[in-house]
């Protein structure tokens, strides 16, 4: 089926900017500024185009670039009941920064599938393997107030039976990798031990999909360069995920390490894994060069077997200026390109 490469198939963590007929750029949680049917035909053009361009590029595992949401936690929640959206409070997002959220006020459930139409009509549009990204249940929890279980547990315990029950049927749609996001696995990390990976675990369960979860340090927005700032020269957050992450039911961890302070070390916790390396920085618009996506693969290659390892983008790329996203892309193919002709040379 798939034309994708058989070694450094690449892939991008998950969003690409929307057009701005659709969204307005360079924002999170922009509004759509469409409407009714016009916004469910610009939503699938959009994500159209995103497809052809990531195929142009030489990518070789199609995302929808989440041009269907309006943000990767919030929307999946909206869809979800037991969730108040008019009733909102402040809470402190991934101990970084405060943001109004809705409030969980009874028993969360998922009434209908949220992306299976969405992921239907991707699978319609390409013939290489595709990516379906979802919300991991610790970083759901954490942008919720919750007034009804009052236990962040046992609450991302209930997410987790949601997102598996999403997650088989977009399996059942064709998609061939299923990815949750968890950034809050950079951050709490005693819950992370107690029931965090127990919970992503749940929520993978019995799937025949490859299984991806993606743990970074954020988009590149100001709160995140912030707190990045604060961490000192040597990021070793993934040391608390990765030796649990390597025992675990997932096939693929997908990290960040262009421009980061991520010891590469760190990579030998997971060994055996698939690993899919950010090659390319999200929180700056200037696009790497081939060779500068090749130095930073080819240096994992101490620590990751070459077919094992998947080119990758540090995060989404949402907030990105939409030329130099889409340069992003060219180049993490040509980089992967690269380092694919000195292997089979060598
Ligand atoms: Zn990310």
């Amino acid at each position: 089926m798939s034309a994708a490469h058989e070694i450094l198939p690449t892939s991008i963590v998950g969003s690409l900017p929307k057009p701005s007929w659709l969204a307005e750029p360079e924002t999170l949680w922009s509004p759509w500024k469409l409407e009714g049917d016009a916004l469910a035909e610009g939503k699938q053009d959009a994500l159209r185009s995103a497809v052809l361009e990531q195929s142009r590029r030489g990518i070789d595992i199609i995302s929808d670039g989440e041009q269907t949401r309006q943000h990767f936690v919030t929307t999946f929640i909206e869809h979800l009941s037991g969730v108040d959206f008019d009733r909102r409070e402040t809470v402190r997002i991934r101990d970084r920064y405060d943001a109004s959220v809705p409030t969980v006020v009874g028993a969360v459930s998922r009434e209908k599938p949220v992306f299976v139409d969405d992921a239907r009509f991707l699978r319609a549009q390409t013939d290489q393997p595709i990516k379906w990204a979802l919300p991991g249940p610790m970083t759901m929890i954490d942008t919720l107030a919750d007034r009804h279980y009052r236990s962040r547990e046992k609450l991302a315990w209930e997410f987790a039976t949601i997102l598996n029950q999403e997650a088989r049927e977009l399996e059942a749609a064709g998609v061939d990798i299923i990815q949750f996001d968890e950034p809050a696995f950079n951050v709490f990390f005693d819950e992370l031990k107690d029931w965090g990976v127990a919970a992503l675990e749940r929520a993978a369960e019995g799937l025949r999909a490859e299984t991806v979860v993606h743990i970074c340090y954020g988009y590149g927005i100001k709160a995140n360069t912030d707190w990045k700032a604060t961490l000192g020269p040597e990021w070793r957050q993934y040391e608390e995920s990765f030796p649990l992450l390597q025992k675990s039911i997932i096939d693929t961890v997908s990290l960040e390490r262009a421009h980061s302070h991520v010891p590469l070390d760190l990579i030998e916790l997971i060994r055996g894994k698939n690993v899919m390396l950010g090659a390319i920085d999200v929180a700056s618009d200037s696009v790497e060069t081939p060779e500068q996506v090749a130095d930073v693969l080819r240096e994992a290659l101490a620590y990751v077997d070459s077919d094992k390892l998947v080119p990758s983008t540090n995060c989404g790329m949402a907030p990105l200026p939409r030329a130099a996203a889409l340069g992003k892309l060219s180049a993490l193919s040509a980089g992967a390109a690269l380092l694919r002709d000195e292997l089979a040379a060598s």
